[in-house]
């Protein structure tokens, strides 16, 4: 076969999905050739197009989809499970989740004969417990993956156990857990982008004349950070995909080094030419939900005057996300299980930064 691996990725758009769809089809990737298939909801972006993927739109949240876009794709071997909803309370969150999951597994795995794994990723708050309980009921950092549950509702819970029951109906079907914190990648179209966010607020503050201020705490802002670059959780799910080593094991997944918010914003300050105005004490915390609720405006005038790719700002600026990352210390957990397992890979978190900003710049999504 010309082919000697299928993926399809579920949330081929989203900042990890994105650099699968990216990474799966160059020549030198492990388990390769590989073909993709890539699912979202909406249509293809301009700056999703350039992947040799098939680009596949279906609601997973709708059953019937599920089955007609994806009951036709029978030569997938690696599955990829790179997207979420996010509702009001988790026990919402654990209802949609696990019944968007569940809708592709009971698909994919009675219609693909050849499947061999599937790979999901959750995330940090694995450890930290959800957001409604954020910074409550979190364990003893540095987090390693053989902690247990916390007793907390938690989708990514929800997910797991669908995924152990899923494998266990098909003989020899394998599975991987990813567990990033933070992510630094690209997408636009991303319910979480640190970056995306950050970059945007950058531009906003540059065009109104006003200095760049921190809006986090001053534990965020003075205390040791860290974050995972897409490409690297992405080569962590092709790694654990064709390692015999990885398999049926859950990892986190983080860049492997620490930073400090106050160095990194000098970096953002530089990059959009925007006075930083770091954190101020007199001011304190500050609410960027509040900040940007009328700034929807200010951003369609910025994508026209500097002839960006049309974007919304609340598509483009996660507000709440920002609120939340960085008005709370950060947590950080261990590679050692990775690592011990023969994942290596590794990013400098400011070469990962400013090579996410010079894509964003690229691809006009910010100037
Ligand atoms: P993103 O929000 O970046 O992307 C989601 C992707 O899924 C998009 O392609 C989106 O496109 C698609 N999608 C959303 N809903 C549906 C649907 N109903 N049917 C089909 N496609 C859909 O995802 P992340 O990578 O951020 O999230 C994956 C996991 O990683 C989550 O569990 C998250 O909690 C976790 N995580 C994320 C972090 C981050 O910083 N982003 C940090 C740590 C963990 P479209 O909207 O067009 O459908």
């Amino acid at each position: 076969p010309k082919y000697q691996s299928v993926a399809l990725i579920i949330g081929v758009t989203g900042i990890v999905g994105n650099s699968l769809a990216e990474i799966l089809p160059l020549s030198d990737t492990p388990g390769g050739p590989w073909k993709v298939y890539g699912v979202a909801r909406r249509p293809r972006p301009d700056w999703n197009a350039d992947h040799p993927i098939e680009y596949i739109q279906c609601d997973i949240s709708d059953p019937e989809q599920t089955v007609s876009k994806l009951s036709n794709l029978n030569d997938v071997t690696h599955l990829f499970y790179v997207t979420w909803a996010n509702k009001e309370t988790e026990k919402e969150n654990c209802e949609i989740n696990g019944k968007m999951f569940k809708n592709v597994l009971d698909v994919v795995i009675p219609n693909c004969g050849k499947l061999q794994h599937v790979s999901l990723q959750t995330g940090r708050k694995h450890y930290l417990g959800p957001f409604e309980l954020y910074g409550k009921v979190a364990h003893d950092p540095p987090f390693h993956e053989d902690l247990p549950r916390l007793d907390a509702p938690n989708f990514y819970y929800t997910l797991e156990d669908i995924l152990f029951e899923g494998v266990k109906q098909k003989e020899g079907l394998t599975w991987s857990v990813h567990r990033p914190g933070t992510i630094f990648g690209f997408s636009p179209y991303s319910m979480m982008n640190i970056l995306g966010s950050l970059c945007v607020y950058a531009t906003i503050c540059k065009h109104e004349g006003v200095p760049f201020k921190f809006p986090g705490t001053k534990e965020a802002w003075e205390n040791y950070s860290d974050s995972s670059d897409a490409d690297l959780i992405a080569e962590q799910h092709i790694w654990a995909a064709v390692e015999p080593y990885a398999k049926n094991e859950a990892f986190n997944i983080s860049n492997g080094d620490v930073f400090k918010w106050k160095h990194f914003w000098k970096v953002l300050s530089e990059q959009f030419e925007v006075e930083n105005g770091g954190f101020d004490e007199s001011v304190g915390k500050m609410s960027m939900v509040e900040m940007m609720k009328d700034k929807g405006a200010v951003w369609d005038e910025i994508v026209r005057e500097k002839g960006l790719v049309a974007t919304k700002l609340e598509d483009v600026g996660v507000w709440w996300f920002v609120d939340m990352i960085l008005g709370s210390d950060c947590m950080l957990d261990t590679m050692n299980k990775s690592k011990e397992h023969g994942f290596f890979g590794f990013r400098n978190s400011k070469s990962s930064l400013i090579s996410w900003i010079d894509k964003m710049k690229g691809y006009k999504i910010v100037p």
